[in-house]
C-alpha cells in the first residue's frame, strides 16, 4: 500500500510558435492539466492531460474542475491499484480522457519509482529504437514544402502531412512536398475527418504517384461503415484516428474490418492502461498501431514513448507536440535527434517540471 497523501491539479497553457491548422480548425497552443501526485512514502508521480475541444470534448476549465474532483476521492487511496484507480475514475465521471489519463500517468510515475525501473521495462519492453514523423500543417503548398524540405534537413525520414480540403488542395500540397523531399522520405496523411467517401476514394486514387504510406481518418467520426468502404477501395492503408479512443471502439473497428491501423493517443484512451490494451486488441486482430499526441510537452510525450517502447507492435510514433509549442519546461524526458527518440534511464516516467515552474501556475491542491 501506497497512500495517496497529496495531490496538485495545476492549469499548463503553453501557446503554439504559430497557429496549427488542420481539416476541423485551428489551434493556438496547448490547454493542458498537469497533475501530480504524492505518497505517503516520499515520493511523487507526475502526469499531463492534452484536451481537445473537438477530439476529446474536453475544455482546460473542465478538466480542472474534473480533475479537483478526482483528486478529492482519490486522497487517501492505494496509488499502487492503478485498475481500481481507473475504476474510480471512471465511476466518478463519464469521459473526460484527457484528465483521467493526467491522473494515471502520475500513477504509473509512482509505480515505476517504487519499482526502481523505467515505465517500459516496468511493462516488459526493451529500450529499442523509436522514430517519430513531424507534421507539416495547412498551408499554401509553397509553404508546405519549404517546411517539410527544413524538416528532412533535421533528419527527420517521416513526415506527416495534414489534408481534408479539396481533391485539388490536397493534392497539390502532397505533390510539392513529395518534389521537394524526394524518394527517400515517408509521406503519411491526416484527413481528420475532412473527407467523404468518394473524395476519399477519388483523393487517394490521385494521390498513387506520391507513395502515400498510410492515410489517418479519412472520413468523419461516426462514420465506420464509409472508413471500411474506403479501405475496400484504396491501395493506401486506412489508420483510424478519432474514431478509436478506447479499447470497445478498437475492438469494434478490428471487428468491421474498417481499418488497417490504430492511432492510440493517451488523451484520447483515457490513459496508459487503456493504451495497452487497444495494441493488445490490435494485434490479436493482427493490425499495428501508432502512438500519437496533442499539443502537449514533453512529459505527455514521454508516457506515450514508453508505451511504445514496451509494445514491438506500435509501429509508428507520431510524437512531435512539443516541436510546436513556444517553450518545454520539461526536466528528463525523451530526446530528439532528427526524428529519432531517446529515452529517459530514470525510474518511472523519468520526466519532471521544476516546481519554480510549477509555482506560477493556476492550481488547487487537496490533501
Ligand atoms: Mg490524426
Amino acid at each position: 500500500m501506497s497512500t495517496i497523501s497529496r495531490i496538485d491539479v495545476y492549469k499548463l497553457s503553453i501557446p503554439c510558435t504559430e497557429p496549427m491548422v488542420i481539416a476541423y480548425g485551428e489551434s493556438a497552443g496547448g490547454e493542458n492539466l498537469l497533475v501530480r501526485i504524492e505518497t505517503s512514502d516520499g515520493l511523487h508521480g507526475m502526469g499531463e492531460g492534452s484536451p481537445d475541444y473537438y477530439v476529446t470534448g474536453e475544455l482546460q476549465s473542465a478538466t480542472f474542475e474534473v480533475g479537483r474532483e478526482l483528486a478529492r476521492r482519490m486522497i487517501g487511496t492505494d496509488a499502487a491499484a492503478i485498475e481500481a484507480r481507473v475504476a474510480q475514475m471512471n465511476g466518478t465521471v463519464r469521459f473526460h480522457p484527457s484528465t483521467k489519463s493526467a491522473f494515471e500517468t502520475a500513477l504509473w510515475d509512482l509505480c515505476g519509482k517504487r519499482a526502481g525501473l523505467p515505465l517500459y521495462e516496468l511493462w516488459g519492453g526493451e529500450n529499442r529504437a523509436l522514430e517519430t514523423d513531424h507534421t507539416v500543417d495547412m498551408a499554401t503548398p509553397e509553404v508546405m514544402a519549404g517546411k517539410a524540405a527544413d524538416l528532412k534537413q533535421r533528419g527527420f525520414h517521416s513526415i506527416k502531412i495534414k489534408v481534408g480540403r479539396t481533391l485539388r488542395e490536397d493534392l497539390e500540397s502532397v505533390k510539392a512536398i513529395r518534389e521537394a523531399v524526394g524518394e527517400g522520405v515517408s509521406l503519411r496523411i491526416d484527413a481528420n475527418q475532412g473527407w467523404d467517401v468518394p473524395t476519399a476514394i477519388a483523393t487517394l486514387a490521385e494521390m498513387a504517384p506520391y507513395a502515400i504510406e498510410f492515410c489517418e481518418q479519412p472520413v468523419p467520426v461516426w462514420d465506420e461503415r464509409g472508413m471500411k468502404t474506403v479501405r475496400e477501395r484504396s491501395s493506401v492503408p486506412i489508420m483510424a484516428d478519432e474514431s478509436v479512443a478506447d479499447h470497445h471502439d478498437a475492438f469494434r473497428l478490428a471487428a468491421a474490418g474498417a481499418c488497417d491501423y490504430l492511432n492510440i493517443k493517451l488523451a484520447k484512451s483515457g490513459g496508459l492502461s487503456i493504451g495497452l490494451k487497444i495494441d493488445a486488441i490490435a494485434e490479436a486482430a493482427g493490425m499495428r498501431c501508432m502512438v500519437g499526441c496533442m499539443e502537449e510537452t514533453r512529459l505527455g510525450l514521454t508516457a506515450s514513448a514508453h508505451l511504445a517502447a514496451a509494445r514491438p507492435n506500435i509501429a509508428f510514433l507520431d510524437l512531435d507536440g512539443a516541436f510546436f509549442l513556444v517553450e518545454d519546461p520539461v526536466t528528463g524526458g525523451i530526446t530528439y535527434d532528427g526524428g529519432e527518440i531517446t529515452l529517459p534511464e530514470g525510474s518511472g516516467l523519468g520526466a519532471d517540471i521544476p516546481a519554480d515552474y510549477l509555482e506560477d501556475l493556476e492550481s488547487v491542491s487537496i490533501t
